[in-house]
């Protein structure tokens, strides 16, 4: 990824975005495309031609929950293998203007006195990603509230804790109650922390962070400020004793659950171009990415490419028809010029990518290990440990593709271990 082209010269003390970006709301797209990561088509439970609500649950009896975040009628149904070297069953909605509810999303008036089980079960059927390892039994030893984003160039948390401080000690409280963590954190950006004024600290202990990356990445700021481990389910179960949830997400859920509402819309940092202004849209997930550039007069030139989620950890495409999704954080375009092209080199054993890894990995080995298949070697120097920031990568003079490396490595590793 070229990420020279968007930091320029800057050092890996690579400063997250603080400053005030108001939001502005999209239109609702005429069609939006749901993803479900891990599924196939046949565990859809609609078929093309029906009609569905906003809120209702698209799979089929028994396997889970994929919700739809618009009403209309379905249009088509699919699949395909992102990236990520995950299957998703995709459904393509025309949308009506107008929302009809799915009524199975009660709300809940008495946020402070609803039972911890109600709660939990409400966000998670209202859409709220990340809930999984506690579904299956995971105990919750920390909550963190981060009010940094994850990336650079993304600007949604900050503007959160601006436009929506108020409800921060409601969510708290609440979410407190529905994961029964011990303790709670509220990590606030050192240059904003101005902002966290209003927030009870009877609650949490609310600690500044310095905005840089990657410490707002959940593994980082779990092993800073949790209880060690950031809670992750994978394919082999659930690890972890600290549950990170964005600002965005907990007023979210003060929201709808005060409502009665599903968790359909996403705040977008957009990016027109490298070292361009930043913008801030609400989108209704399901926007395809190409809406929101037209919306910012900004189109995805050829040879051009658009970056997902950030440039350190985030993904490269070179299609704007994909959607929104609810942890979208933030698009980026790169014009022809910006895409850096590379070729890499031997490793010269410089050892900055080791020097600066935040997991203190040996990223040089590991890196040729993978290259060579070696993969008993990669787990013997815990290669699962790698966190995927990206900052080796942004060091190595000889341009080495260390992440991609090292994700391969723990991908073979992980199936390897899901086979025996
Ligand atoms: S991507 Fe992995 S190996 Fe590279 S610096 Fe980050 S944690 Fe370390
Ligand atoms: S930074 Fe690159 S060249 Fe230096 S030791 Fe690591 S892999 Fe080798």
């Amino acid at each position: 990824m070229g990420l020279r082209a968007l930091f320029g010269s800057l050092p890996p003390r690579i400063p997250y975005s603080t400053g005030n970006v108001p939001v502005e709301s999209l239109a609702l797209p005429p069609r939006a495309t749901l993803l479900w990561g891990g599924a196939s088509p046949g565990d859809v439970g609609v078929a093309v031609g029906d009609t569905v609500q906003t809120g209702q649950n698209l799979a089929r009896e028994g396997a889970g929950l994929f919700m739809s975040t618009v009403s209309g009628t379905v249009e088509e149904i699919n699949s395909f293998r992102g990236a990520d070297a995950v299957d998703y069953a995709v459904v393509g909605i025309n949308t009506v203007e107008v929302d009809s509810y799915d009524s199975s999303i009660k709300s809940i008036e008495d946020l402070d006195n609803a039972p911890p089980e109600q709660l939990l079960a409400t966000i998670i059927r209202a859409g709220f990603p990340g809930f999984d390892a506690l579904v299956q039994g995971a105990t919750v030893e920390t909550l963190i509230i981060s009010a940094l984003d994850q990336e650079p160039l993304t600007a949604v948390s900050p503007q959160v804790l601006i436009e929506r401080a108020n409800d921060v000690s409601a969510g708290i409280a609440m979410l407190r109650r529905a994961t029964g963590a011990k303790k709670v954190v509220v990590a606030i950006p050192h240059n904003s922390a101005h902002a966290a004024d209003g927030i009870s600290v009877d609650l949490a202990e609310i600690v500044k962070v310095r905005a840089v990356y990657p410490n707002g990445l959940p593994e980082i700021l779990a092993k800073n400020h949790g209880a060690g481990q950031a809670l992750k389910t994978g394919r082999n179960g659930t690890v972890g004793n600290t549950l990170v949830v964005s600002i965005e997400h907990l007023v979210g859920m003060v929201s709808c659950l005060r409502e009665g509402r599903p968790f359909v819309n996403k705040i977008v940092t957009c990016c027109g171009k490298s070292g361009g202004e930043l913008k801030n849209i609400l989108v209704r997930i399901g926007t395809p990415v190409s809406m929101a550039l037209d919306n910012l007069d900004v189109k995805l030139p050829p040879g051009g490419k658009l970056v997902i989620n950030g440039p350190m950890h985030g993904y490269s495409c070179f299609s704007d028809e994909q959607p929104m999704t609810a942890t979208s954080d933030s698009v980026l375009v790169q014009e022809p010029a910006e895409v850096h092209r590379f070729e890499s080199t031997a490793c010269i054993n410089c050892g900055r990518c080791s020097a600066v890894c935040p997991e203190k990995l040996e990223v040089n080995l590991l890196g040729r290990f993978s290259e060579y298949s070696i993969f008993d070697k990669c787990a013997e120097l815990g290669v699962e440990n790698c966190i995927e920031c990206g900052l080796c990568v942004y060091v190595c003079p000889a341009q080495r593709p260390l992440l991609h490396l090292l994700a391969h490595a723990k991908l073979v590793l992980e199936e390897e271990t899901v086979g025996k």
